[in-house]
């Protein structure tokens, strides 16, 4: 039954009465579809209409040019009702930060009935688009309802992934971790608002990523004590040169499962007994080098230095600038048991060697690396090409 027979139905209307009514409505309102005509006159005669047979759209599929839509959504953020004054007109709205599981958007609620919550899911139906920075957003119009329906009608979904399974631009994550490492609270200045950052650390059965919260999710990271073992919904990962950094931002949910997470003690594994991504402890030799890679990078603009002489010269800056080095080393690992291709980056070589940066490349083509000791936590791996490969994490 559509909309307009459950009208006849109810409103006790004949069939000629309701089609004039109908037709006069559409010359006034030639945008609006039958079914949305249909549910507004319902609402004009006061019949009640069972609004599960509207068809809705779901939020992926709303392009800029969509009229008439009818969307089911819950509310993931809510704004304070507010009052607007433009182009003589006066009145209130209220901001709402929507999702379908489909998609995130913006929606406008212009003259609300009442105060729509996070949590809500409200059935709003004869939405617009317009494009607000390029951005599409949603408005109700005067042929709109927007109606609170239960609760519980549905739960948003999450991508749940372990932290060793993450990969660039993955979102709507679910992970579990624990707060193992926690610097200051940042507050900077962009387009004349106080923002603010905070970078952290969570490890889950010895795998640690780099978290980086935005705006209000920053003060309840900041809240919690180290050894929080927290659940983020909501969250995304992104690579920063070269890491990949799980980003929290004002929408993300951080609730708290435990407190107090004792340290994560890694065992100690032969390399014939290594499983791919866990976290465990060795005890090799090295048994030859297979590649080494030293480079600086400059400062200004990332850019390979060119080495002249002592010195390090950008082409891209043209001048001698300040510069980092890139560094790491392929080993090839073995104990009684068999052996492995291992990679030691930067910062464990550093430690391996006792050296600052600068002498590290010396270093790294003149040692003798044959016999010397890994001992050493980590992971195994698969890198780009595929290949297996042992992550030394820190030496031990
Ligand atoms: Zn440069």
């Amino acid at each position: 039954m559509s909309i307009f027979e459950e009208l006849l139905s109810k409103s006790g209307l004949s069939k000629e009465e309701l089609e004039e009514k109908l037709a006069n409505f559409k010359t006034k309102n030639p945008d609006l579809n039958n079914e949305i005509a249909s549910f507004f006159i319902a609402k004009e005669l006061g019949v009640e209409i069972d609004d599960s047979k509207l068809v809705i759209t779901p939020l992926n599929l709303i392009d800029e040019n969509t009229k008439n839509a009818n969307i089911l959504v819950s509310v993931d953020r809510s704004y304070p009702v507010k009052d607007f004054d433009t182009n003589n007109k006066k009145g209130q709205l209220q901001n709402l930060i929507v999702t379908d599981n489909t998609a995130n958007m913006q929606l406008t609620i212009w003259n609300p009935t009442e105060n729509f919550v996070q949590g809500d899911v409200i059935l709003v139906t004869n939405v617009f688009v317009n494009l607000f920075k390029n951005e599409k957003k949603l408005n109700t119009s005067k042929f709109s309802s927007v109606k609170v329906k239960d609760k519980k009608q549905f739960e948003r979904t999450y991508n749940e992934k372990h932290l060793y399974e993450l990969q660039d631009k993955d979102t709507g994550l679910k992970v579990t971790g624990i707060i193992r490492v926690k610097q200051e609270l940042k507050e900077f200045e962009s387009q004349g608002q106080v923002k603010s950052v905070l970078r952290f650390t969570i490890e889950e059965n010895g795998f640690k990523n780099i978290c980086v919260a935005w705006g209000k999710a920053t003060k309840e990271i900041n809240d919690l004590e180290l050894n929080t073992k927290i659940e983020l919904k909501g969250t995304y990962a992104k690579l920063n040169k070269g890491q990949l950094e799980l980003h929290l931002n004002d929408y993300t949910k951080v609730n708290i499962l435990e407190k107090d997470v004792p340290e994560f003690i890694p065992i100690l594994k032969n390399i014939s007994e290594l499983a791919y991504n866990e976290y465990c402890k060795i005890n090799t030799k090295i048994k030859s080098v297979i590649s080494t890679r030293y480079v600086r990078v400059c400062k200004v603009c990332g850019n390979q230095m060119m080495k002249i002489d002592d010195k390090y010269f950008c082409s891209v800056c043209n001048a001698e600038q300040e510069s980092y080095a890139k560094a790491n080393t392929y080993f090839l690992i073995e104990d009684d048991s068999g052996n492995s291709s291992a990679i030691l980056t930067k910062k464990v070589l550093m430690k391996l060697l006792n050296c600052d940066e600068i002498q590290l490349e010396t270093l790294m083509t003149n040692t003798n690396f044959e016999g010397l000791e890994i001992n050493a936590i980590g992971y195994l791996r698969k890198n780009r090409n595929n290949e297996s490969e042992f992550f030394v994490d820190v030496l031990i």
